[in-house]
């Protein structure tokens, strides 16, 4: 392909594209490059986004012949301009001063930028030296919470700006969703940079735990506000260990001491007081208790040892991800294990792609990046949602064809299935099914003294197989972050004398979650009472339902080992129990993952009918088991 060409399809000077060839490491001589499809619609896609640019990146030295070919001018008119305009003479062969290039460049219309031979820069696993077998330490991944105007954001920033890995790389850092600091003795911290429990908690909704270790900010001037009590319900209910920065220690009217006694109240006991949460007094705005804060977090990641391996299957997490003009779908994804280069193909939920590009948080383009490396990559068919998980499968068509089977799965359960979740009317059924086991509640009431009486009462109903645990109780309106704990923690939202905000509906729709308002106290805890009490009376029955014969094994590489069988008599079920026979042996007993005609999934198969049936967990069948079908149905 001609870079001249490409130049003028663009609108740009032919320099313009050899720039972003270099930049992105695509191998060209002056004339012309030699590249596969992909790379080309990258370079393309590049090229796009420069469209209307008038800078052009120079090495030092060019000489009016070199201007003149990057500039797609002839050389003639070049050394026109420098001798009647600018009154130097140079033959086409001199190298020219950097001020006259400066100069002779934006005579002919183009801003000079001049091109520093950049560093390979490939990101190394940022790992710790080698641990047994293939896994290694890995950097932290840190979240930080907190009330409202406590010092979060002045917090990710002056961590960013002092303390950004590989900071002689110029220390400006592209907001990428994530970023890396490293400690005074080198030791590798990974941010995420939205702070708050709600990106948190709808992280965990969505079945992501990214966060190791969370940063509690409290404002020494303020104390414990409503949104920390709700940061630390969030924390705990994640199991995940905190570190509580007390921020703004450089105000006059700062009382850290205040806020040390104020988080034992909220069962958060700072080592101080004998008790196990590290606490650090810091200062957003001096930087004051930084390092030290930052040490800390070094110190409580060696504690849990947190490992990945550099060479194991590729697994991560999508952090954020929007839709750009010029480049298509963007996503920042933070690898939680392996490794991921260039060129790989991942399937992320119902989306796949090719990488075509990867950057850091300091815009520097990467090859590869190991565990607990945040880069943006370029390259997805659509925009993935934040906190879906991304893995690498195999090639593009196996990524793609992946990809596809999800989505019309995606879209056959919003249609029939409901998600399950926590509800007090099926808390039996749910209970014996395995589903629940904690009722885990979130108690919102309109004033302290109402919180503390339903507190008191749920905390008296007792029961021995299911225990009933408030995980978070505060006053005011049920709230979107309420939602999204109890969707987190399949739980359900009491709310006494107060309604739910329109937001928090809304939220409980999409994630099925159970809001209960109440204004009588009794009838709150008699619904309780009941829902627990029911669980253990409930009685189940089997029901048969059929029998099946297997009468082959299919090994389908992509769909896994299948059962082709024949129903001999009944019926059997998608998602029905199962028990099944090998002669005298029971050999499985457990659910039916899919069931099959010929390729269509199907809800059920009468006697008569051949099928292709898959089990939850279970591939070991063989050519003539009997499959028992039946369901549970309750009788009371
Ligand atoms: P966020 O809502 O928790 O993200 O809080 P911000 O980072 O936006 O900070 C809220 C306000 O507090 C801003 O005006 C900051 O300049 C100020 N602030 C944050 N940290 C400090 C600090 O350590 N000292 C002082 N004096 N002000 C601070």
């Amino acid at each position: 392909m001609e870079i001249s060409s490409l130049a003028r399809e663009f609108g740009l000077a032919p320099g313009q594209v050899i720039g972003v060839l270099n930049e992105l490491g695509i191998e060209h001589d002056s004339e012309k490059i030699e590249a596969d499809a992909d790379t080309v619609e990258l370079l393309q896609m590049e090229l796009k986004g420069l469209k209307g640019s008038k800078v052009i990146s120079i090495a030092p030295g060019v000489t009016p012949r070199d201007v003149a070919k990057l500039l797609g001018v002839a050389p003639q008119e070049v050394q026109k301009m420098l001798m009647l305009k600018m009154k130097v003479m140079a033959t086409l062969t001199t190298s020219l001063k950097d001020d006259v290039a400066e100069l002779l460049v934006s005579s002919l219309g183009y801003t000079l930028n001049w091109a520093t031979p950049k560093p390979k820069v490939v990101a190394k696993p940022k790992v710790e030296p080698k641990a047994q077998g293939g896994a290694q330490l890995r950097p932290p991944v840190v979240t930080i919470l907190g009330h409202v105007d406590h010092g979060k954001t002045s917090l990710l920033d002056y961590i960013r700006k002092a303390n950004v890995a590989g900071k002689e790389h110029g220390g400006i850092t592209q907001h990428i969703g994530a970023y890396q600091v490293e400690t005074g003795d080198k030791k590798i911290i990974t941010f995420l940079d939205t702070p708050g429990h709600a990106a948190f908690t709808a992280m965990r909704a969505r079945g992501a735990q990214v966060t190791d270790i969370a940063i509690l900010v409290v404002a020494a001037d303020d104390g414990i506000m409503p949104q920390t009590i709700e940061a630390i319900s969030h924390v705990k209910n994640a199991g995940v260990p905190m570190i509580v920065a007390v921020n703004k220690i450089d105000k006059n009217n700062a009382n850290p001491d205040q806020v040390l006694s104020q988080l034992t109240q909220h069962e958060v006991v700072p080592e101080s007081f004998g008790g196990q949460t590290i606490t650090c007094p810091v200062s957003a705005l001096t930087g004051e208790g930084i390092p030290h804060l930052l040490e800390m977090i070094a110190l409580q990641a060696e504690i849990m040892e947190l490992k990945a391996d550099p060479k194991a299957d590729f697994k991560g997490v999508v952090i954020e991800a929007k839709l750009d003009r010029g480049r298509g779908p963007v996503a920042t994804i933070l690898v939680q294990d392996g490794t991921l280069r260039i060129g790989d193909s991942v399937i992320i939920g119902s989306t796949s792609g090719k990488i075509k590009a990867m950057t850091d948080y300091r815009g520097e383009r990467l090859k590869e990046a190991g565990p607990s490396v945040p880069v943006e990559i370029l390259g997805l068919d659509e925009v993935p949602g934040a906190g879906e998980s991304v893995e690498n499968i195999g090639d593009e068509r196996t990524s793609r064809l992946e990809a596809e089977q999800r989505q019309i799965a995606k879209r056959a359960k919003e249609y029939s299935v409901k998600v399950k979740r926590a509800s007090l009317r099926d808390l039996r059924a749910q209970m014996t099914a395995g589903e629940v086991k904690d009722l885990n509640l979130i108690v919102k009431a309109d004033v302290q003294g109402s919180v503390e009486a339903v507190r008191g009462m749920i905390e008296k109903i007792e029961n021995e197989e299911v225990s009933v645990k408030i995980i978070h109780f505060g006053v005011g309106t049920v709230t979107e972050s309420d939602v999204l704990l109890a969707s987190a923690s399949n739980g359900i939202v009491i709310g006494f004398n107060v309604k739910p905000e329109p937001g928090a509906k809304k939220e409980a729709e999409k994630e099925k979650v159970e809001i209960r308002t109440y204004t009588i106290i009794y009838e709150l805890i008699e619904d309780i009472e009941a829902a627990v009490k029911g669980m253990l009376a409930a009685k189940f029955e089997e029901e048969h339902l059929g029998t099946v014969e297997c009468r082959v094994a299919f090994n389908l590489s992509r769909h896994g080992k299948v059962a082709g069988c024949h129903v001999t008599e009944g019926k059997i079920q998608r998602n029905c129990s199962v028990r099944v026979r090998r002669g005298k042996d029971l050999v499985f007993e457990g659910k039916v993952a899919t069931l099959k005609n010929v390729k269509q999934d199907v809800r059920e198969m009468f006697a008569g009918q051949d099928c292709g049936v898959t089990f939850d967990g279970w591939e070991d069948f063989k050519k003539d088991d009997i499959i028992e079908a039946y369901e549970l149905v309750q009788v009371n």
